[in-house]
């Protein structure tokens, strides 16, 4: 068994689109260990996504996650990471395939509905990032 981290952004939640990308991802197999809705502060924000630090888009990145509520969900299944990035499509929704979260949701490369661990090693990291062991059900 494989875990990921998702967020559904900002953008979504002010969408009032939760609902659905929840549906999506249950509808794929995954099981939801956790799951809150909060505010990133900057701190949280620019942190996790540090490995961005220094690239043109990170103030705006670190702008954007701290603009609204976010929910946050630590996911298990097989081959989670992969699953779930196909699930949610490209970075960019205009190349993302149709029938994926940001081809539904997302309105730009900044702005693009949620968020994925793009590793197994990723996905257990951003995982506890976000959930203490105690607040993942078992
Ligand atoms: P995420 O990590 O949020 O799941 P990702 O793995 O598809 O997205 P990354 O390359 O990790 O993409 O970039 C992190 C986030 O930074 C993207 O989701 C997007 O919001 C933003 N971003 C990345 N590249 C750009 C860009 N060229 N212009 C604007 N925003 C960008
Ligand atoms: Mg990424």
């Amino acid at each position: 068994m494989e875990r990921t981290l998702c967020i559904i952004k900002p953008d979504a939640v002010r969408k009032n689109v939760v609902g659905e990308i929840i549906a999506m991802i249950t509808e794929k197999g995954f099981r939801i260990l956790g799951m809150k809705m909060i505010r990133l502060s900057s701190q949280d924000a620019g942190e996790f996504y540090a490995v961005h630090k220094g690239r043109p888009f990170y103030n705006d990145l670190v702008e954007f996650m701290t603009s609204g509520n976010v929910v946050v969900m630590a996911l298990e299944k097989e081959n989670a990471v992969v699953d779930y990035r196909a699930l949610i499509g490209a970075t960019d929704p205009a190349e993302a395939e149709e029938e994926t979260v940001r081809k539904r949701f997302a309105s730009s490369k900044g702005e693009n509905a949620v968020h994925g661990s793009d590793s197994v090693e990723n996905g257990i990291k951003e995982v506890a990032f976000f959930f203490s062991e105690r607040e993942l059900i078992g």
